[in-house]
């Protein structure tokens, strides 16, 4: 699709200078230590209409590796293989209020089902139940989710990758408690490893709003004109970024930006707004999907540039569901 200068990137422009100075009220993740590495003051964003109208700004074409976004893509996957149900088995849709990493729920509540698939416990009990055997093909059928989406190859970024593998010992905690508890469907080391791997993979702010407005018009691809993946899915999937998207602050986001969202470490956050018949007159009255990065996050992992500039997007174009 073309950029064309429209109303909406002449705003785009405009918010993104306005907000670019938010980010030194946060932070680069420095827990995986290749991500400290990336500067902190970029911020970008792209917003794809159902027409294919793409209005970008500011760092839009920088490169970041999904993290936690992936929460969501390989969600669908093991949805597409297994069915809704199967997965719902092994992974609860319920929020926590805790941290993404968090350990404390496994163990107070038996027999141990993660509450859902968007906290690293619960995302690494889907990581296992991806088609396949073994890393190499768990970790294709997410990537093929992926780039079915995106439509284009993606790769790892391999710093990223080793950065996270060496330094992953909570996350290897949560995994082999899983395994004890009967809540992994394949060798622990191999469920870990594609969980790093699928966090690892790359992207940019388009590739992210593809698939936000691919799930804000439930699986179907307004562009190609192709459905992906049927409507429940994504409406569970939906309801799962609503209420487990943004972490320990998905009420906030949801009070004042309104649409379903999901967050990565590194920076990224991935909105998808359906369709807002009241609103004709507004910007993307029809849904769209919107890929933010900024890499310097708060206290719960999300971006602050990125957050404070969908707050006000929100509030100008009228986007919330609610
Ligand atoms: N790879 C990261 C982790 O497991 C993803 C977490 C996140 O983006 N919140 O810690």
């Amino acid at each position: 699709a073309q950029q064309t200068r429209t109303i909406e990137t002449d705003c785009l422009e405009q918010w993104i200078e306005q907000y670019r100075g938010e980010s030194s009220k946060g932070k680069c993740a420095a827990y995986i230590p290749a991500l400290k590495e990336a500067d902190p003051t970029q911020l970008g964003i792209c917003v794809i209409g159902p027409d294919g109208q793409i209005s970008r700004a500011g760092n839009y074409d920088a490169p970041f590796t999904l993290q936690s976004i992936s929460k969501v893509i390989s969600f669908l996957a093991a949805c597409k293989h297994h069915g809704i149900a199967n997965v719902l088995e092994q992974v609860d849709v319920e929020p926590t209020g805790d941290a993404f990493d968090s350990m404390v729920r496994l163990e107070m509540h038996k027999p141990g089902r993660p509450f859902n698939p968007m906290i690293n416990a619960g995302a690494i009990t889907v990581s296992s139940l991806l088609q396949g055997n073994g890393v190499q093909e768990k970790f294709r059928s997410f990537q093929d989710m992926v780039e079915g989406m995106t439509g284009r190859k993606h790769q790892i970024n391999e710093e990223v990758y080793h950065s996270e593998w060496q330094t992953a010992n909570r996350n290897r905690s949560l995994a082999y408690y899983l395994s004890a508890t009967g809540f992994l469907a394949c060798p622990v080391e191999d469920a870990l490893d594609v969980y790093i791997r699928q966090c690892s993979l790359e992207v940019t702010a388009e590739d992210i709003a593809k698939i936000g407005l691919i799930l804000a018009h439930d699986g179907y691809d307004p562009v190609r004109k192709e459905q992906l993946f049927d409507k429940e899915k994504a409406r569970v999937t939906k309801a799962l970024m609503v209420t487990c998207g943004m972490y320990n602050a998905s009420g906030n986001f949801a009070a004042f930006v309104g649409v379903p969202a999901k967050s990565g470490v590194s920076g990224g956050i991935m909105a998808a707004v359906p369709p807002r018949g009241r609103s004709g007159e507004l910007p993307f009255a029809g849904g769209c999907g919107i890929g933010v990065y900024g890499p310097a996050i708060d206290q719960y992992g999300n971006s602050v540039a990125g957050v404070a500039l969908l707050k006000h997007m929100a509030s100008a174009w009228d986007l919330t569901i609610y």
